[in-house]
């Protein structure tokens, strides 16, 4: 499958004879005089074949003409200031030049000013392009929402399976938003440049994995697979949303990420468990191979607007259960524990983790594995207590609490992210209290299609 995707300055490159993206890496195993040659020998020469060109963004940046690099550095700024000059003499010619950097994009427009009979350049911010999968999910609307806000260009997939369509009602005609219906287990490709894939198809909610087992797996690791193949071919940096679910039933609490978990490989959780635990192996293997800038973002129990009210999960379960004027059912004991983080708290975690430019040279990928989410740690009958008192004080409803034994042996015991080295690293300060994110989750589903359904 292709999809084409009609961004305006990338369809015009798309077009062209050839890109050269001196972004990637153009020069591995060639000598560094032979290099040298390239940019400002046979490069120069191509450029009347109007061949678009993007740099790592050379400007401000102080070169040594001696360094150990300088057949690159100081031979892209040749190759720039040689495009330049042919822009100039030749204002006709159709040729693009970008310059990327850690934080923006930019194409360099010639405009009409003149100095000295030639024309002068300023540089035009591009949207950076994000691809996201699982776009119609909690968390992947609220991101594509959030990158929007900061003038992202988002290609969005999802087939439909786990997300909410009416989740991207609010931006469907937006400028910088396309959407695609892909399922991501099937390879596919994106047209024109792509600077960041954020990986979040799967199937998290306990009634899909159970009743789909295999497809949870083909979720998470033929959908990573095929990401990992794109960011390589694209030069993209990577994030994947992991879980807490690779702690298993933790025999530490809280979890730090240097914990290697307690997972049952043939429980009746293991096909969630599992694919995203054999995912992270696969992005660590694509990342010693290809030296892709990857993270792994490990979310803890995430809620609010954007969930299904039917998905199984604590939180809605309970929701619907007080809507529909019901017990809520506590699963065997309601001792286990759970942390409970607010959607907007784990977006702002996950963009931090996203825009790190610090973390590109991280040399270990454990430097690389972050938790994200909230360590305010509750029984699930101390759950069951909020959204009672909720109930009480928003609805006037007295609802009751019912226990049925527990059907999982696997079920965690106990979660709690230790979220230190987010702290530390990425200034990651979650904020909603377990109550206001409750208040605010009713308040989404009492108006919701699923609730008047
Ligand atoms: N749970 C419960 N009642 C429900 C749904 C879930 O007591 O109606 C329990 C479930 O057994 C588990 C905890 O709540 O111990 C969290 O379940 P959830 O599926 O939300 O998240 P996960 O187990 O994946 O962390």
């Amino acid at each position: 499958m292709k999809i084409s995707v009609l961004n305006l300055t990338f369809c015009i490159i798309s077009m062209h004879a050839a890109v050269y993206d001196f972004t990637q890496d153009y020069y591995s195993g060639h000598e560094p005089l032979e290099v040298l040659k390239f940019l400002i020998i046979d490069m120069p020469s191509k450029l009347k074949d109007n061949n678009s060109l993007i740099f790592n963004n050379p400007l401000n940046k102080s070169v040594n003409t001696l360094g150990d690099r300088a057949h690159v550095t100081e031979g892209e700024r040749v190759l720039l200031a040689y495009a330049c000059a042919y822009k100039r003499m030749n204002p006709e010619s159709s040729f693009e030049i970008f310059l990327k950097d850690g934080a923006a994009n930019y194409q360099v427009v010639f405009d009409d000013t003149q100095t000295r009979g030639m024309q002068k350049y300023s540089l035009k911010m591009v949207p950076k392009r994000v691809l996201i999968t699982g776009c119609a999910g909690l968390l992947g609307s609220a991101l594509t929402k959030a990158l929007l806000d900061k003038d992202f260009h988002v290609i969005g997939l999802d087939n439909g399976l786990c997300g909410k369509k009416s989740n991207l009602a609010d931006i469907q005609d937006h400028p910088h938003f396309q959407y695609y219906s892909h399922d991501i287990t099937k390879p596919f490709d994106i047209e024109g440049p792509l600077d960041m894939i954020l990986h979040f198809a799967s199937i998290p909610s306990p009634v899909m994995y159970y009743k789909m087992p295999l497809e949870t797996l083909d979720v998470g690791l033929l959908g990573t697979l095929h990401t990992l193949d794109l960011a390589v071919q694209k030069n993209a940096r990577y994030l994947f949303a992991s879980t807490s679910e690779v702690y298993g039933n933790p025999e530490v609490n809280p979890q730090p990420e240097t914990y290697f978990g307690n997972v049952d490989p043939m429980g009746i959780r293991s096909q969630y468990d599992e694919s995203k635990r054999g995912a992270e192996t696969l992005i660590k293997l694509y990342f010693e191979k290809y030296g892709i800038d990857v993270r792994i973002a490990r979310i803890f129990n995430t809620y609010g607007p954007g969930m299904r009210l039917s998905d199984g999960r604590v939180i809605t379960s309970f929701i619907e259960s007080l809507l529909h004027d019901t017990p809520l059912t506590v699963h065997g004991t309601g001792q286990q524990t759970r942390s409970f983080a607010y959607v907007t708290d784990t977006v702002e975690g996950i963009i931090k983790l996203l825009e790190s430019n610090t973390l590109s040279c991280a040399p270990d990928i454990q430097d690389r594995v972050f938790n994200i989410g909230n360590p305010h740690e509750f029984t699930i009958n101390e759950l069951a207590e909020a959204v009672v008192k909720l109930g009480h004080e928003t609805l006037d409803k007295k609802i009751t609490v019912t226990h049925v034994p527990r059907f999982d042996s696997t079920d965690p015991e106990l979660r709690r992210p230790d979220i230190s080295k987010a702290q530390a690293l990425l200034n990651f300060k979650p904020s909603v209290s377990l109550a206001d994110g409750l208040n605010r989750t009713l308040d989404y589903f009492k108006n919701s299609q699923d609730y008047k359904e």
